[in-house]
């Protein structure tokens, strides 16, 4: 059996007295799409967070390609984070005063990869999610679809272990996301691994496995026999 490209066992996460996620148990295999659907409030962005090393949790282990974070050091962490996982987030965050393919190189900063193998695999990431047109405008120049598209071929770029995206639909109108939702798909299609974090069912719905959080709980989980895709 393969290794997992994520696992989390009994992972628990508190500030202080206030306790966010209660005993998780997660385990996803290299080119899974999975949904990780529940309300606000029920704790998906923190898991996020720690899905991403970007937190630590209190107690409970987060392997990344079978590497116990907690082992780590901040510094291993990072280099693991940059190396291992994109993160796509509701709000972009692209850089106002780069291009896009700019923002897109920005994903492969680590590694000593040279300017311009960055510059040659930024253009071809963002030609992966149909924007080669774009490349050379700043992200005010772009609808708010197309800058979720940089945001995600900045998150592919360095051809990570895993995407996490939080809410990647939440600042886009239906039609819009619809279309972030079908590149999601392709990029699955050809081997990209992908969690969802989503308070919305339908999109969930569209995504071969979902994991349903509730009060920083799972309290199910759903895989299509076939995809519905
Ligand atoms: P979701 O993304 O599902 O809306 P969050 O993970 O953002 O949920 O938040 C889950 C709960 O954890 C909320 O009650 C929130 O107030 C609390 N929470 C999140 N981050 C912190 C923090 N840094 N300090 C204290 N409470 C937090
Ligand atoms: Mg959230």
């Amino acid at each position: 059996m393969s290794e997992p490209v994520l696992e989390l066992v009994n992972v628990v996460k508190a500030y202080g007295e206030v306790s966010v996620l209660h005993g998780i148990d997660l385990r996803v295999d290299a080119g899974e799409l999975v949904a990780v659907v529940g309300p606000s409030g029920s704790g998906k962005s923190t898991l996020l967070h720690i899905m991403g090393t970007l937190e630590r949790p209190t107690s409970g282990v987060v392997r990344i390609n079978g590497v116990d974070a907690a082992r780590l050091g901040d510094r291993q962490v990072a280099d693991v984070r940059a190396r291992d996982i994109g993160f796509v987030f509701q709000q972009f965050f692209l850089a106002a005063h780069a291009t896009a393919r700019e923002n897109v190189a920005d994903g492969m900063l680590y590694a000593g990869v040279p300017a311009r193998v960055r510059r040659q695999r930024a253009a071809e990431a963002l030609e992966r999610v149909g924007l080669s047109h774009r490349a050379h405008f700043k992200p005010a120049k772009l609808s708010g679809g197309e800058r979720q598209r940089v945001a995600i071929a900045r998150a592919l770029v360095g051809r990570p272990a895993i995407v996490l995206a939080d809410e990647p639909t939440g600042n886009l109108d239906s039609a819009t996301g619809a279309g972030v939702v079908e590149l999601l798909h392709e990029l699955n299609d050809s081997g990209a691994t992908i969690i969802v974090i989503t308070h919305d069912n339908d999109l969930a719905a569209e995504l071969p496995r979902q994991i349903r959080v509730l009060d920083g709980r799972i309290v199910r989980e759903d895989q299509h026999a076939t995809p519905v895709h």
